[in-house]
């Protein structure tokens, strides 16, 4: 479970992106963030996940509140939290399985210390993964010849492999046409359904946060002013 309280961020520009920001996010809830460009939406997760510094407030991940960690404390808490990204951030020259990996560990370099560090289970797992979203034949292409959906699928199995606790997913369609970016919707939430996983999903589409979310979350100038279910959206939001 993701607690956030009084969440505030002001940058040194004095721009007061989150105001105070308060929710929480059950196992297994699919939290669609939407609201204007400006609205404070990538600053919330990247409070989150510490790329940049809350200003006041605390984000309990189970037990652990993300804001007072640092060091090695703060890298740990973070293989707890998986990300997805728009630009799916892949690491071109390596395979398919190689990428997916290294959501278990971080990236390796050389293939001697790649196959010291990963065990058989590790790379059944990512085989299991790969055939979920439906990449198991193409597991040994490198991530560069594969299209911007197979990239997103590599990325979705990437932060499954890390066994998260919390699933963060900024913009993971804005490069993909219409169906494409319904499959990879479709693949996070059921991923979350299975495995009760909460997830926080940057979305600029409303239909398709409405469509795939469990819950929709509005921001604007760094408030919350909508949080409720998908067909209680209005206009004004
Ligand atoms: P969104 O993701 O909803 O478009 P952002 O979180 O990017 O919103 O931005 C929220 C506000 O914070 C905006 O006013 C933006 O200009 C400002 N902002 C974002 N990042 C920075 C930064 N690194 N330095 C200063 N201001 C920033
Ligand atoms: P996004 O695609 O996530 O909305 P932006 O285009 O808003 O990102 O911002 C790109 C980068 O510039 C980010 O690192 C963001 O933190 C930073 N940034 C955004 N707004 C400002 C701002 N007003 N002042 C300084 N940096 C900003």
């Amino acid at each position: 479970m993701l607690k956030l309280e009084n969440v505030s961020k002001t940058y040194k520009t004095g721009d007061k992106a989150l105001q105070g920001i308060s929710f929480e996010v059950p196992a297994g809830q699919v939290v669609g963030l939407i609201g204007p460009s400006g609205a404070g939406k990538s600053s919330l997760i990247r409070c989150i996940n510490r790329l940049v510094e809350p200003t006041a407030g605390s984000i309990l991940l189970g037990d652990t509140d993300l804001t007072r960690l640092n060091g090695r404390n703060l890298r740990q808490a973070r293989r707890r939290i998986g990300m997805i990204f728009q630009e799916y951030a892949l690491v071109e020259r390596l395979t398919v399985m190689e990428n997916v990996l290294s959501g278990r560990l971080g990236y390796v370099s050389t293939w001697r210390s790649f196959l010291r560090r990963y065990s058989p289970e590790d790379v059944s797992q990512a085989f299991a993964l790969l055939e979920k979203v439906g990449l198991a034949d193409h597991y040994n292409k490198r991530a560069d010849a594969l299209s911007g959906g197979q990239r997103q699928r590599v990325g979705i199995a990437r932060a499954l492999e890390q066994n998260p606790e919390l699933l963060l997913v900024d913009e993971p369609t804005a490069s993909l046409d219409p169906k494409t970016s319904r499959q990879i919707m479709r693949l996070i939430r059921g991923a979350c359904q299975e495995r009760s996983l909460p997830a926080i999903i940057n979305i600029h589409d409303v239909m398709l946060a409405q469509q795939f979310s469990d819950r929709i979350i509005g921001l604007r100038n760094g408030e919350v002013v909508f949080d409720g279910a998908p067909d209680e959206l209005t206009n004004d939001v």
